[in-house]
């Protein structure tokens, strides 16, 4: 199998020396860009596994980088902020990215994110491409086209909304999700009112998914952010 080729688009040169040095003792290939131009050039023309985005950059903002990039891939971004500010990653996350990361971060971190991101891409690329009906995560089972979803076989006992959720986290495991962008998809809309809802419906549903809600397996919480399905071994 070839290493994974990692498009590094960062302009603070200490950083992105760190993030290429870690890439490269951990069997990784990568590329570099220093700003937004040259990361949709490298993008475009090398056609990168995984994209580790800035969202500072001296050029233009990273969100106009995912935006571009998007229009024409789904390669998974994931961005790096040094402003602590949630509002910038739910940005980036709503114009496509996959995952995020705070600097400053530790190698440990950026490895484990790289690793979360390439699992779920192993999984697009056998799972959904057979255009399977049926989502298999550890104990966890999806039967889209039935309507019902199983836990070690035990039918669970979903209200609509609760399936809907568990549907809308499982057709997108790995990946970081919005509240805002659960909200309009369960609700249509995104209402204050409706954020409390998904707080209370997320509850209920970890209940009956999780063997121990209070350290979940399944689904993941972000904070400010919002929620992700883990793909379990
Ligand atoms: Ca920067």
């Amino acid at each position: 199998m070839n290493k994974p080729l990692i498009l590094v688009v960062e302009d603070d040169a200490p950083v992105r020396n760190l993030m290429t040095t870690t890439l490269k003792t951990n069997d990784y290939r990568y590329l570099v860009a220093a700003n937004g131009e040259a990361a949709i050039l490298e993008a475009s023309s090398h056609n990168p596994d995984i994209v580790l985005l800035d969202l500072g950059l001296p050029d233009m903002d990273g969100v106009q980088v995912i935006e571009k990039i998007r229009s024409w891939s789904n390669m998974p971004i994931i961005v790096i902020s040094a402003r602590s500010e949630d509002s910038d990653k739910i940005e980036a996350l709503d114009a496509g990215a996959d995952d995020y990361l705070t600097k400053p971060f530790s190698v440990e971190e950026l490895l484990a994110r790289l690793r979360v991101t390439q699992r779920r891409l192993a999984y697009m690329t056998t799972e959904i491409t057979s255009q399977s009906a049926i989502f298999e995560n550890g104990k966890l089972r999806v039967d889209y086209a039935g309507g019902c979803a199983y836990l070690d076989g035990q039918e669970l006992h979903l209200t609509p909304i609760e399936y809907k959720l568990l549907c809308l986290l499982s057709k997108n495991v790995g990946k970081v999700l919005t509240h805002t962008y659960i909200t309009q998809h369960i609700w249509g809309r995104s209402w204050d009112n409706n954020m409390a809802s998904l707080r209370v419906f997320m509850a209920t549903l970890r209940k009956k998914l999780e063997a121990q809600p209070d350290s979940p397996q399944y689904i993941q919480t972000h904070i400010g952010v919002g929620y992700r399905m883990m793909k379990v071994e």
